[in-house]
């Protein structure tokens, strides 16, 4: 089915309002397999909005608009599809109803009639977050789906309603499957699975990176394609086992959280250069009091020997960023809190402060469990924001390698 989206309202067009809209809606038709053939802004013009409606159903048998279905003069949408379509509008009292209980009957306006007439036989979406309700018309092989500006609005409108409606009208049954991955860059994902790209050229392998973790959607929208699909899937996962922690509905948190507390095991975290967003990320997930025992920030030297008890001899010998400081800092944090794993994180997050022997984003992590400390050495790339992110997902993961064997 191929989609147009057309973005009403002269604040797009002259650059005040930046066009997200249309970015949210490709994405979301995109990801549901439909395709968008065009983009398209006007100005809050009737026969500016006629030309871009013939226009764009010269291609596509759906056009969804945006923005214009307010209380204003300049709001158009509405009358000049039905003009388009040489349909009248009528009065749908019920809408009319809401919009009133909406203002409690006070400042409401003339105006805001208006938003309570449709063209004659469309469906009517409601909206939960504004007084503008939407509207799906159908005639003679052409849908038009008006949605509002805001995007607070549109979105829930276009997920619940506007979406189960199209998939409904093509009929897709789609067949996806979800993959995070931890522990890998992008670029070495693709290349491991490039040969799945050669031999299922029908089925959708779409990555969807960001730092420290990378989604994977394997999908397809034809129903009869299963076996393929499932080959597919069986590919990847053998390829990328390594990797995979999971589907995207949980964070790699969450997922420690569950298996700690199923195992009851409990958790200190000693933090030089996440300053804490190691442990926050933990705090993060709802339960977490249940494995978490403490959480250190050491981050002067001073700290680490003051506070976390950090041999002074081997901060002098080796330096705050080494292996010897990041096993003796999880060490530490594990004895005196009494817990059964404790964490360390030691590293230089930049711009400055690194040298030839130790340049900016080398991190150690640590991870001391049953007497021994396991130590990871990293070299990771990026700003200080992602040297640092990286740091912590880093060492998720290797706690998370290592609950998965308890
Ligand atoms: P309202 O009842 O708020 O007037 P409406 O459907 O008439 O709703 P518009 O008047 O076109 O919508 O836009 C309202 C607001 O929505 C704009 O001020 C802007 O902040 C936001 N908006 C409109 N169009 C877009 C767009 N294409 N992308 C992002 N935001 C938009
Ligand atoms: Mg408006």
């Amino acid at each position: 089915m191929k989609v147009a989206i057309l973005t009403i309202g002269d604040e797009v067009v002259i650059g005040k309002t930046m066009n997200t809209n249309a970015s949210y809606v490709a994405k979301v038709l995109e990801s549901n397999h439909f395709i968008v053939t065009n983009h398209l802004a006007v100005r809050d013009n009737v026969h500016e909005i006629m030309d871009a409606l013939d226009f764009l159903y010269k291609d596509a048998s759906v056009v969804i608009t945006t923005g214009g279905l307010g209380p204003t003069v300049d709001d158009l949408t509405k009358e000049v599809c039905a003009k388009y379509f040489k349909e009248e509008m009528i009065l749908a009292s019920e809408e009319l109803e809401k919009i009133k209980t909406y203002f409690h009957s006070v400042n409401m306006t003339d105006n805001n009639i208006k938003q309570a007439y449709f063209i004659k036989n469309a469906l009517i979406i409601k909206n939960d977050n504004g007084t503008a309700p939407g509207m799906i018309f159908e005639k003679e092989q052409k849908i038009v789906i008006n949605l509002p500006g805001p995007p607070k609005e549109l979105e829930p409108m276009l997920n619940e309603t506007v979406v189960p409606y199209l998939k409904d009208k093509e009929k897709v049954i789609i067949l996806e499957k979800q993959f995070r991955l931890m522990n890998i860059g992008e670029s070495h994902a693709e290349t491991l699975i490039k040969s799945l790209y050669e031999k299922y050229p029908t089925i959708k392998v779409a990555p969807y990176a960001s730092v420290g973790v990378i989604d994977y959607m394997v999908s397809t929208p034809h129903i009869n394609d299963r076996a393929n699909f499932e080959a597919c899937c069986k590919g990847f996962e053998e390829i990328l086992s390594d990797y995979i922690i999971g589907d995207w509905s949980r964070s790699i948190q969450e997922i420690i959280v569950d298996l700690m507390s199923e195992k009851n095991i409990t958790l200190a975290i000693a933090e030089s250069c996440t300053g804490g967003m190691v442990t926050s990320s933990i705090v993060d997930v709802s339960g977490s009091s249940k494995i978490l025992l403490e959480g250190l920030i050491t981050y002067s030297n001073e700290a680490k020997i003051n506070r976390l008890g950090v041999n002074k001899d081997l901060l002098m010998q080796y330096g705050a960023v080494s292996k010897e400081v990041a096993e003796d800092m999880a060490k530490n944090v594990t004895v005196n809190s009494h817990a059964d794993i404790g964490l360390a994180v030691t590293g230089i997050a930049g711009p400055t402060g690194g040298t030839i022997d130790k340049p900016v984003g080398l991190v150690y992590t640590a991870i001391y469990f049953q007497g021994r400390a396991k130590v990871y050495k990293h070299q990771y790339n990026g700003d200080r924001t992602k040297v640092r992110v990286r740091s912590m997902m880093g060492l998720m993961y290797e706690l998370y390698k290592l609950i998965k064997t308890l």
